[in-house]
């Protein structure tokens, strides 16, 4: 069924569904091309198309190897389109689906690449604030890299910025699946091109681990996290690449590398790292019942010790860690009876609200456990708490159009007062 877009673009076939609208696979005067449809009511809201052809420039300028290029922006009545190079290949969240976890060198490759393409745009002026594997293309028709990995390019520049921008009555809002947010932005700060940093390097994480660092259960769990918690190193990272990994993640966004010097340090790394297996990560409990379901009813002692617990860190810059994990976004903690005596919580494995797929491991166990009683009696506080961040992750999920993931939240925002 083809459909013309414009007078210059026909569009063929459905190649993938997002949340902002669909990519069509099409073709206009230099050829194939990917064709991304913006969704109705993004198309029919005045203020976005304003701001679509306002940054037509900008996102029409960015020419990087690692960078999806957008040849074109269309509006023609009803349609709003962004007509890109076509990328023949599949998304690294496939690639990690399949795979579960990729070999450190595999993965050093593909978020190498996707530094570089950041940094072509940071020096642009231009800020992605949504990378995550789904927004990462592996384009199979390039040559073959480290790692037996084809070249990676970073799609869906400035769509988000495109789509969610602040507004006179709400300065700051938080876009995008939480799992990936840097800390500043949970605390309403403007995004800078550290966000992209901190993002990239959660993804980096994931691909070695399987899972995202702070990623799993509640999104305002998800968010406390991001602000409060400290990464648990993964067993048999070589340490130079753990290192690099703790500097993106750290919560102080000046202290993250910039996208130039990651991706020149990670290239650095690749000649150890050949050959080295994907890390052994406790597999999760295939077994367990999913969380969203049981998590109120079903408990199991946790695992008395606690190797790799994750550790809080200080809040105000030159105080001592919270080493009763008492912040100020769980305000009541919980008595020795709860932490000690009775059932407490099983380990479960994080998970992604939009995959039903156990994305984590057992040493989880202890902390995941104090942090589920912590969700269960304090969730009202927890809100309170963080107002800004997670108020506003939860009242864009509030106006969500019943989309379900989190990252279809972002639509329901020009709609809003
Ligand atoms: P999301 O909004 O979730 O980021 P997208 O709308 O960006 O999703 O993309 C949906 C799917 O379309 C992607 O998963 C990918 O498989 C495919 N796709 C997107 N851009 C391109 C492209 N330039 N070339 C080929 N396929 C693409
Ligand atoms: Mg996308």
């Amino acid at each position: 069924m083809a459909r013309k877009i414009g007078s210059r673009y026909t569009a063929h076939q459905i190649l993938g569904r997002g949340s902002a609208g669909t990519v069509w696979l099409g073709d206009g005067p230099e050829g194939a091309v990917a064709i991304k449809l913006l969704r109705e009511d993004l198309a029919a809201d005045q203020e976005l198309v304003g701001r679509f052809v306002r940054e037509r420039t900008a996102l029409l300028g960015l020419d990087h190897p690692h960078v999806v290029a957008v040849r074109d922006l269309v509006v023609d009545g009803n349609d709003l389109a962004l007509v890109m190079d076509l990328v023949r290949g599949t998304d690294l969240r496939t690639r990690l689906d399949r795979e579960r976890r990729l070999s450190p060198e595999a993965a050093v490759a593909i978020v190498a690449d996707i530094a570089d393409g950041l940094a072509a745009a940071h020096s642009a002026g231009i800020v992605h604030r949504d990378v995550k594997p789904e927004n990462i293309l592996l384009d199979m028709q390039g040559p073959l890299g480290p790692g037996g990995s084809h070249p990676a390019l970073l799609t869906d520049f400035g769509v988000a910025k495109l789509i969610d921008v602040p507004r006179r009555t709400r300065a700051t809002r938080i876009i995008g699946t939480p799992d990936y947010l840097a800390p500043e932005i949970i605390e309403g700060l403007p995004p800078r091109a550290s966000v992209d940093i901190y993002a990239l390097a959660t993804v980096l994480y994931e691909l070695l681990a399987g899972f995202t660092p702070f990623g799993g259960g509640h999104p305002g769990a998800v968010l406390r996290r991001h602000v409060t918690e400290t990464v648990v190193p993964l067993p048999g990272i070589p340490d130079e690449l753990w290192q690099l990994l703790v500097q993106c993640l750290a919560k102080a966004p000046a202290s993250r590398l910039r996208a130039s010097e990651l991706g020149e340090r990670l290239r650095e790394q690749l000649p150890h790292l050949a050959g080295i297996p994907p890390l052994d990560v406790d597999e999760p409990d295939e077994s367990e019942p999913d969380e969203q379901d049981h998590e109120e009813t079903s408990y199991e002692p946790a695992a008395p010790t606690e190797p790799r617990r994750r550790s809080a860190v200080p809040l105000v810059p030159g105080s001592s860690p919270d080493s009763n994990r008492d912040t100020h976004t769980s305000m009541r903690v919980p008595g020795p009876d709860e932490l000690a005596g009775g059932p407490l919580g099983t380990a479960r494995a994080p998970r992604s609200p939009s995959r039903n797929k156990p994305g984590s491991a057992r040493h989880r166990s202890t902390a995941e456990a104090i942090r589920r009683r912590r969700i269960k009696v304090g969730a009202a506080s927890l809100v309170a708490a963080v107002a800004l961040g997670v108020g506003g992750w939860l009242a864009t999920s509030a106006g969500d159009d019943g989309g379900g993931s989190p990252q279809d939240n972002r639509q329901s925002a020009p709609s809003q007062p």
